[in-house]
């Protein structure tokens, strides 16, 4: 048990339980009480300094094992997760017309995905578990992450995704050697379905929000861009939503450098979905409780009908006086391709969705011109080439000639 750990609180009822009385969900409130992992923030304090991360040379998102509630006796064994780049994208803030933004590219983790945080978090407690089996039911990014994660350091993995899983997130699947169970029906089904397994087959369960230590590795993002803006993170970060759990994590990554005196602010959240499938926003607008949605969008990783994650997601927004929008599909894809020729940067649609929802909130006047943003590409976009060619158009083969070249060059403007 890691050493900082106070206990859990549930996000329903707002009980409390020591590690001792822990289990995954709330005892009382059920499946729906999720948990969130408190700390000893006045012991932490002592150790989570400015200079401790000066000098800490472990350049990934293990470099906060203390804080993630994890032991730290397998983290030299596992894939180098984290530590993604942030890039100032001097080209995407002048079309988007803020004053300054930045560009977390999280698509460079292990397998493609912000989801490699979460899962690598999930592995270490399954082995801390002492567990052979690890399962999650996931749109396509969670589970490629475990079962990517779970290759490395030799456990099982079994993974329940929609059939509409990406066909590059599958294929990363079954490459890393698990058992892929693709499920003849969306996401929800393929979530009961896994949910009745690991009850029956007693695996370690990755499943998102029910596990609360996966936003303890989605976290990480935000103590990352923390330190990279040397302490002084942006006025907003703009992170695309489905279930939750990331927008919860990139919260309390916040939160918790607040708490321990590391930052003097915590960002204003802008929460992200598509219109398609947007629980959250439409929760938002009406004030009333989260509504089942449909899950009508290419953008396949935040096609979440019913949200597993809600109060995190929620909270996240309300607590640092964010905000939610939607926008199109349409929308998405343009910012797939904006991104691509601005900062030269291949986000899948869920990735780059935050993108098209900054240009909507500073339309709209929530996000104003002299504000800093940072955004977080959560997803890489060669995980789904087939809707990547949604956003460019791409030419017939020509014959080699030189003339027939000339001419087609200066049809696109390249001479
Ligand atoms: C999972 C995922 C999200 C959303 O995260 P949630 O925790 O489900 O809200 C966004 N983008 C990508 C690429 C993802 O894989
Ligand atoms: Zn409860």
């Amino acid at each position: 048990m890691n050493k900082y750990i106070k206990g859990y609180k549930c996000t329903i009822c707002g009980e409390f339980f020591t590690p001792e009385q822990a289990t995954l969900t709330c005892p009382k409130c059920g499946e729906k009480g999720i948990l969130d992992v408190v700390y000893d923030y006045d012991e932490l304090k002592k150790v989570l300094t400015k200079e401790y991360f000066a000098n800490n040379k472990n350049y990934s998102m293990w470099r906060y094992a203390p804080i993630m509630g994890i032991e730290d006796t397998h983290i030299d064994e596992m894939l180098r997760v984290g530590w993604t780049p942030l890039y100032h994208a001097r080209n995407l803030e002048k079309e988007l017309g803020v004053k300054r933004l930045y560009v977390k590219d999280d698509g460079l983790n292990p397998s493609g995905s912000s989801k490699d945080r979460a899962s690598g978090v999930a592995v270490l407690k399954a082995i801390e578990a002492g567990a052979k089996v690890i399962a999650c039911s996931s749109t396509g990014n969670a589970a490629s992450s475990c079962a990517c994660q779970a290759a490395h350091m030799g456990l099982k993995a079994v993974i329940f995704v929609p059939k509409r899983a990406p066909i590059g997130k599958a294929t990363q699947i079954c490459l890393y050697g698990a058992t892929l169970v693709k499920v003849d029906g969306d996401y929800k089904v393929a979530f009961k379905l896994s949910k009745e397994a690991i009850d029956k087959y007693g695996w370690y369960n990755r499943n998102a929000a029910i596990n609360p230590y996966m936003v303890e590795g989605k976290k990480t993002v935000s103590m990352e861009i923390a330190e990279q803006l040397n302490f002084e993170p942006t006025d907003w970060v703009a992170v695309s939503v489905g279930d939750g759990c990331t927008v919860g994590g990139v919260y309390k990554g916040f939160a918790e450098f607040f708490k321990l005196g590391l930052i003097k602010r915590i960002p204003k959240i802008l929460g992200v979905q598509s219109t398609g499938c947007a629980p959250f926003v439409i929760s938002s607008q009406t004030g009333e409780p989260l509504k089942e949605a449909d899950e009508n969008t290419l953008a396949d990783s935040i096609a979440v009908g019913i949200p597993r994650n809600p109060m995190k997601a929620i909270n996240a927004v309300k607590l640092s006086k964010g905000a939610w929008v939607a926008v199109p599909d349409e929308e998405i894809i343009k910012a797939m391709s904006l991104l691509g020729r601005t900062e030269g940067i291949f986000g899948e649609p869920a990735g780059v969705a935050a993108i098209a929802g900054i240009k909507k909130a500073v339309e709209e006047g929530i996000i104003s011109p002299n504000e800093t943003v940072t955004t977080i590409v959560t997803g890489n976009g060669l995980k789904d080439p087939v809707n990547g060619q949604k956003a460019v158009s791409m030419p017939e083969p020509m014959e080699a000639n030189l003339e027939i070249l000339d001419k087609f060059l200066k049809e696109k403007g390249a001479i």
